[in-house]
């Protein structure tokens, strides 16, 4: 197991201003991430070098992040935060620092929305503060393979799509990111993937793999993409989900997290 090292960074702001459609504001209350996933472009945009250069093994823990998002929710102006657009803020040291679950807390006590997308059923534990504001939340789970072959660190696939279903049951707003799928790598995997997430009500938004310096996978072929969003399009037709594909700007987004921090 690679041994992990804790730091402590203290901040000036805890949300940053949104460049996606859907959110209005991000909120990471950690930098760097353990699930280390190899198709990850967020090392690129850590603005913590020493969780950048150590992706994996180094985790920044913004300690005074909860004194700070507890006056910014007092002057910002209402709206959705995404949480974890840059490290997942339910890797283990969430279990033990709370930092994600506290957040949450003040940002839906004083009428915030959440969006939350994660790997991990660690979500399950906070169960009781998304019910009470089951209105103003939605929980994502990332799934690119049914046996984990891409993301060997973070929680098995069949973990998360049972606590997708596991929220979903207790009437929470649920979708699946699918995604990012890799030509030749995970591709063939995502009729299964629909068809296991059938009889869960999830939405589904998908999205191919989009190269950034360093990783090692290429971009897909046009002629490939289209074949595979049709085929994606019909399976869930097939099974009457509601799936469409994520909006271009995610890169970006991450670009302009690193600018505001
Ligand atoms: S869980 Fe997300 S942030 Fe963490 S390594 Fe994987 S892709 Fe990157």
């Amino acid at each position: 197991m690679v041994k992990m090292i804790v730091k402590s960074i203290r901040v000036k702001s805890a949300l940053s201003k949104s460049g996606l459609k859907e959110l209005n504001y991000s909120l990471n209350p950690y930098l760097g991430c353990v699930f280390s996933c190899p198709y990850c472009y967020a090392p690129n945009f850590t603005p913590d070098r020493e969780a950048s250069e150590n992706w994996g093994k180094v985790v920044a823990v913004k300690e005074n992040l909860l004194e700070v998002l507890e006056r910014e929710v007092k002057i910002y102006k209402r709206g959705v935060v995404g949480i974890s657009t840059i490290t997942d803020a339910y890797q283990p040291i969430e279990a033990l620092r709370k930092l994600t679950r506290e957040s949450l807390k003040i940002l839906l006590k004083n009428g915030f929305r959440v969006s939350i997308q994660t790997k991990s059923p660690l979500v399950l534990r906070d169960i009781d503060v998304l019910l009470e504001y089951k209105d103003r939340v939605d929980v994502g789970f990332t799934v690119t393979s049914l046996n984990n072959k891409l993301e060997p660190n973070a929680p098995p696939a069949k973990g998360r799509l049972r606590a997708l279903e596991e929220l979903s049951n207790e009437g929470l707003e649920t979708w699946i990111f699918l995604g990012p799928i890799i030509q030749g790598v995970n591709d063939t995997e995502v009729e299964n993937i629909i068809r296991e997430i059938s009889n869960i009500k999830a939405r589904v938004i998908f999205d191919s793999f989009h190269y950034y310096r360093g990783l090692k996978f290429k971009e897909g072929s046009i002629h490939w993409w289209v074949n595979l969003k049709n085929k994606i399009l019909e399976n869930c037709k097939r099974y009457s989900i509601e799936c469409h594909e994520q909006s271009e700007d995610w890169i970006y987004e991450k670009k302009r997290y690193y600018k505001t921090f």
